[in-house]
């Protein structure tokens, strides 16, 4: 009998809110918790993710933060047609979720990070976003993308001495890249040996490889 009209006595005082009494008199006295944003200034904590942004000095272009985006907020689209060829990144703010995936798995570490810019608001959408282009490397032969050149000219950089083993990467660390332009778009059978100390997509180095071989 004691125990319930304890437990009575306690809901009546959580439905009077007098556990909350402090609160309100401390509310009334210095005002609610609440900020006016975006018509006040807004508290900087310290402790929020902001806008990712890239840095075109630091991005290869090489594609792995729209590939481990969550929610398909980074766009990537190989234009093939332009001249010269680009590789052309769109980030719309209002798909993104700020989780940083695409700083944390960034090949270079740094190309892509997140500002402290929060302040995102806007009446038209297309406007929320950021955008950056590289230069497309094409295979000499069939035209295909290998990627863009400043990601092959990183990879041949942290190869080191071992980019010799491939003549894409031997070519490039000489400095005699050959960009799109110079994409011949010739059939794949017409491929032959002396091919090989050209740039070339995988798939035409299997071809050349293969007639080298046989
Ligand atoms: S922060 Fe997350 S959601 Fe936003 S662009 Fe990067 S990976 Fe995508
Ligand atoms: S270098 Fe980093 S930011 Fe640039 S495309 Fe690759 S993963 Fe994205």
């Amino acid at each position: 009998m004691v125990q319930t009209l304890k437990k009575f006595g306690k809901k009546i005082l959580w439905c009077l809110k007098i556990p909350y009494l402090p609160e309100v008199a401390r509310a009334l006295v210095k005002g609610p918790y609440t900020v006016k944003f975006p018509f006040g200034d807004t508290v900087d904590t310290g402790a929020y993710r902001g806008a990712p942004v890239w840095d075109e000095d630091v991005c290869i272009g090489c594609g792995a933060c729209y590939e481990v985006c969550p929610s398909d907020a980074i766009e990537m689209e190989d234009d093939t047609g332009s001249s010269p060829p680009m590789r052309r990144f769109v980030l719309h703010y209002d798909r993104c979720i700020f989780c940083g995936h695409c700083h944390y798995n960034c090949t270079t570490e740094d190309g892509i990070c997140q500002t402290r810019e929060y302040d995102l608001a806007t009446f038209d959408r297309s406007e929320s976003v950021t955008n950056i282009d590289k230069e497309l490397l094409l295979c000499e032969k069939c035209g295909g993308v290998i990627s863009t050149i400043e990601h092959v000219q990183w990879v041949a950089r942290k190869t080191g001495p071992k980019a010799y083993a491939s003549p894409t990467l031997a070519l490039t660390l000489e400095g005699e890249l050959i960009t799109a332009p110079q994409a011949a778009g010739a059939p794949a059978e017409e491929i032959d040996r002396s091919d090989i100390m050209r740039i070339l997509c995988p798939h035409c180095r299997r071809l050349v490889v293969f007639k080298e071989t046989t």
